[in-house]
């Protein structure tokens, strides 16, 4: 049940994640993406969202429980803009693929993308991490309010297309999220009940 979600704890450090037990589902984007908001829509809870922002958090990685202490959601940091120093860039991506491909836990990967924007360089890396790690990744193109029916589902027929020339479809699903709206919560919810039984 995603409405009981409780803040559990903020990482620094790959050191200092909870014990590798249960199962965790990590939730990634660019900053900006929309992941504090499908965050708190998933759990309707406000308060999660406003965890995870609170200065000196950003950087790290912050648990939720779900009902179940043994299944977790990881709120990974993000970046996305060109502030970031490439010294510290290069820290995180070093941290980032080591987690995913270390963290026996993590049964899959939401990733944030705004419908508009998709595939930037940063989702990119993502996906090929997942994809190394074989990680299951589900793609959520965000704030899918911001465009008319048709352009938001020819987006996402396009998204697919690329998955599928890139021959990632077998790991990568993708669909579309407004948290505005509310839309696209069933099959987002549908997604993560699967890798949680697993
Ligand atoms: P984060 O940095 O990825 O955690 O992004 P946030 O969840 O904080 O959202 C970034 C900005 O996008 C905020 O101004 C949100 O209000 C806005 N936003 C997030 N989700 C939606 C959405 O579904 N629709 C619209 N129109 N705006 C959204």
């Amino acid at each position: 049940n995603f409405n009981l979600a409780r803040y559990l704890m903020s990482a620094p450090t790959l050191a200092q994640c909870p014990p590798e037990t249960g199962v965790e589902v990590c939730f990634a984007g660019r900053s900006n993406a929309g992941k504090s908001s499908a965050i708190n829509t998933l759990t309707n809870n406000g308060k999660l969202a406003r965890t995870s922002k609170t200065p000196g958090r950003t950087q790290m990685i912050n648990y939720f429980t779900l009902g179940n202490p043994e299944q977790r959601i990881v709120d990974l940091p993000g970046y996305g803009y060109a502030k970031v120093p490439l010294a510290m860039k290069r820290e995180w991506d070093r941290h980032m693929s080591e987690y995913l491909q270390e963290r026996q836990t993590l049964a899959g990967m939401v990733l944030m993308m705004d419908v508009r924007h998709p595939f930037q360089e940063f989702d990119t890396t993502m996906i090929n991490w997942a994809v190394e790690a074989e990680m299951p990744v589900h793609i959520l193109l965000t704030k899918a309010d911001k465009l008319k029916k048709g352009p938001a589902q020819s987006t996402l027929l396009d998204v697919r297309k690329h998955l599928t020339e890139a021959k990632a479809d077998d790991l990568v699903s993708a669909q579309l999220f407004s948290s505005l709206k509310k839309t696209g919560l069933p099959e987002l919810i549908a997604v993560l009940n699967r890798w949680f039984a697993e």
